[in-house]
């Protein structure tokens, strides 16, 4: 069967799937990742059932690294049987400021996406690793890059700028907003569950383990609450979300915090586990009794209906809002808080719906359609991998 390789690199993690392509439908066969690199390894792969095909742990010197867990993935997918391997796609964070779709890679276009690490220092390079890895090791199978940021390169100027003096911005700082992958994806899907809302004025809530709100007007974003990088925006399991900048230069200068110490805060020990000083993970704070659980969750909750008010405006009202990720799709009680404050804007929750796993969780005199509408990244991926090899295609 032919095949194509999804990659999401990042440094404590590589996930990886295989989906068989047949015809224009692709189907999910293998779904696998290494965590822990350099701390705990382990190799998990699950087929398309669910069936564990491989669960094995390794020596942290063993798996010290990004390269040296591609190295132990890679030996695992040789051993599968049956797959004609026809392209890799890959999840790269950052497009820059060009990119508003994939691309296939070659080596110009590689010097390029590595042109953009110093605007995602922590997560670009590790996203390029792979390619650079595969375009040695397999010349001939195709790559594609599909950008995090793509989605909301339509911005008007005027919404994508910080108030900074022009040169800022024409060096490339500006608000590219992330989880694209994630936006598109669930646009998709709700054109086909709920096609008149998604021709309307939608907030995509995506809250996992990073989180961000994006404003998408028949299906196209048209704001995000993540900006620069994805520090901005909601608080996230160990981001801040939206931080006076003041704050930063105040640790700098005052608390005399060098910009490794700050950065490492807030990307590392703010948000949920900051605040908590429990967990980053949601399902451990709502399970505790402790009141610092139940107050980092309340800043949560708070600040997601601060900012899908902000994009209620940007849209000037809305016909439906939508949970996905982590926490968007498995927690009812965070969705059931989060819809009150959307009480104001005509929401309306259907709480027998929001208990039982339902996609349409609001209720029938709801002026805002609620909806949970899981998302899949990978498979974005390698839809827009299997249309750019078949385009461009001799
Ligand atoms: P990422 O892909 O960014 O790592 P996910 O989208 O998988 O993140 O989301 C992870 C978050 O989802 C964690 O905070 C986790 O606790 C939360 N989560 C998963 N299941 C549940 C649940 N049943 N209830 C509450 N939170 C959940």
């Amino acid at each position: 069967m032919d095949a194509i390789l999804v990659v999401n690199a990042g440094s404590s993690s590589l996930k990886f799937q295989v989906f068989g392509i047949e015809g224009a439908n692709l189907t999910r066969q293998v779904r696998g990742q290494i965590g822990g690199i350099g701390t705990r390894p382990r190799l998990q792969v699950k087929g398309a059932d669910g069936t564990v095909l491989i669960d094995q742990s390794y020596a942290a010197e063993a798996v010290r690294d990004l390269p040296t867990a591609i190295a132990a993935a890679r030996e695992w997918l040789l051993t599968i049987e049956g797959f004609e391997l026809r392209a890799i796609g890959h999840r790269v964070v950052h497009g820059g400021p060009d990119f508003a779709q994939p691309v296939l890679i070659d080596t110009t276009m590689l010097d390029r996406l590595a042109s953009y690490q110093d605007l995602a220092p922590l997560h670009q390079p590790n996203n390029l690793a792979p390619i650079r890895l595969a375009m040695e090791i397999n010349p001939d199978v195709p790559q594609v890059a599909c950008f995090d940021t793509a989605f909301h390169r339509g911005h008007p100027e005027h919404t994508d700028c910080y108030a900074l003096p022009r040169a800022f911005y024409e060096q490339g700082v500006r608000r590219y907003g992330f989880h694209g992958l994630s936006y598109e994806y669930v646009a998709e899907r709700l054109s086909e569950i709920a096609p008149e809302p998604a021709r309307g004025k939608v907030i995509v809530a995506h809250l996992g383990s990073g989180a961000s709100m994006c404003a998408l007007r028949d299906g196209r974003s048209i704001e995000s609450t993540m900006g620069f990088t994805a520090l901005d925006g909601l608080p996230m399991g160990t981001r801040p979300g939206q931080i006076d900048p003041g704050v930063v230069l105040y640790l700098i200068s005052e608390k005399g915090m060098s910009a490794d110490a700050v950065s490492d805060l807030l990307y590392h020990e703010a948000g949920l586990k900051g605040l908590s000083g429990i967990s980053n993970d949601m399902r451990e704070l709502l399970a505790s009794d402790d009141p610092r659980a139940s107050f980092a969750i309340a800043h949560f909750v708070h600040r997601c209906g601060l900012h899908a008010g902000m994009l209620a405006a940007a849209l000037s009202g809305i016909d439906a809002f939508v949970f996905t990720a982590g926490v968007g799709e498995n927690s009812a009680p965070i969705r059931a808080r989060i819809a009150e404050g959307l009480a104001w804007l005509g929401a309306d929750l259907d709480a027998v719906g929001n208990d039982g796993g339902a996609a349409l969780i609001s209720s029938a005199a709801s002026r805002v359609k609620l909806l949970v509408v899981p998302t899949d990244e990978e498979l974005m991926i390698a839809r827009h991998t299997l249309a750019l090899i078949r385009s461009s295609a001799p």
